[in-house]
């Protein structure tokens, strides 16, 4: 998915103190950019667009007013929300189906980030017609896509322990910190996903499968080397001790190095 930066420059903004749910809205105008909005909602003395993303009809998603921030999109219901608001007037007109495309992206995009899946139409909240009777809501909200596209991973770091989850290509653990990963874990449910690693002393670790710790994790061993093999073209590298980022290699093949004593500090991780 593609959100393309827009640089509006906004007046005074808060940060968003919570996200517990997405409100989807119309734009209640048949053609308009995302720059119109941002030029109306100013023209009301407010900071700048009100809507934190922005779907056009041809399928593109704008980013609105910074996605950490309270927007100004459904009255009283701001402080906790993230509003997406869709070109068009869908009490006239139906969605185009690229634009029914993005918005399910962005909406999955969104439930992914903050890990919430309440989402409600404008009308729900506040007396309007708003986002229009013809807007394919159930569609749009229920949207599921395509998991087997996604990969994740966390890994284990010197000192610091569990990092957060990271995706699709991420940088999982440090760089320019001198801290070992000790250990990694690897899930994309739907691929058929294998893999194993080479620690220090202990040498080569079985190949495993979704969700298994391969490595150790408070011994103070170094992970050195791990390859990954999946379904479908995969492809990986490692940052590792004094080289910096190794090239890439894809399904099967190595990433890092073995017999020489030098630890992985990071890896990415995607589908090719
Ligand atoms: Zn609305």
């Amino acid at each position: 998915m593609n959100i393309i930066e827009t640089n509006l420059t906004f007046g005074p903004l808060n940060k968003r103190e919570s996200t517990k749910r997405m409100i989807l809205h119309h734009v209640a105008a048949l053609k308009c950019t995302v720059y119109d909005v941002h030029r109306w909602h100013k023209s009301y003395g407010w900071a700048g667009i009100g809507y934190h993303f922005f779907v056009s009809k041809d399928g593109k998603i704008y980013q609105g007013r910074p996605i950490d921030t309270v927007g100004s999109h459904a009255a009283g219901h701001n402080s906790d929300s993230i509003g997406i608001c869709f070109e068009g007037n869908f009490e006239e007109e139906e969605m185009p189906e690229a634009q029914k495309a993005a918005g399910k992206e962005i909406v999955e995009y969104v439930k992914e980030l903050y890990g919430i899946t309440k989402i409600q139409k404008h009308s729900d909240v506040n007396s309007t017609a708003c986002p229009g009777k013809n807007f394919p809501f159930k569609e749009i909200s229920e949207a599921r896509l395509d998991t087997s596209k996604k990969i994740r991973y966390s890994s284990h770091v010197q000192t610091y322990g569990w990092q957060s989850e990271k995706k699709n290509g991420e940088t999982s653990g440090t760089t320019g910190q001198s801290k070992r990963l000790e250990a990694l874990v690897i899930n994309s449910p739907d691929a058929n996903l294998r893999y194993k690693g080479h620690i220090q002393t202990f040498g080569d670790t079985p190949w495993m499968t979704n969700g298994f710790v391969c490595g150790t994790i408070g011994l103070g061993k170094r992970l050195e080397a791990v390859w990954i093999e999946c379904d479908k073209p995969i492809t990986y590298r490692v940052h590792v001790e004094d080289k910096g980022w190794m090239p890439w290699v894809t399904n099967g093949q190595m990433a890092g190095t073995t017999g020489k004593g030098l630890r992985l500090e990071a890896i990415e991780i995607k589908f090719a």
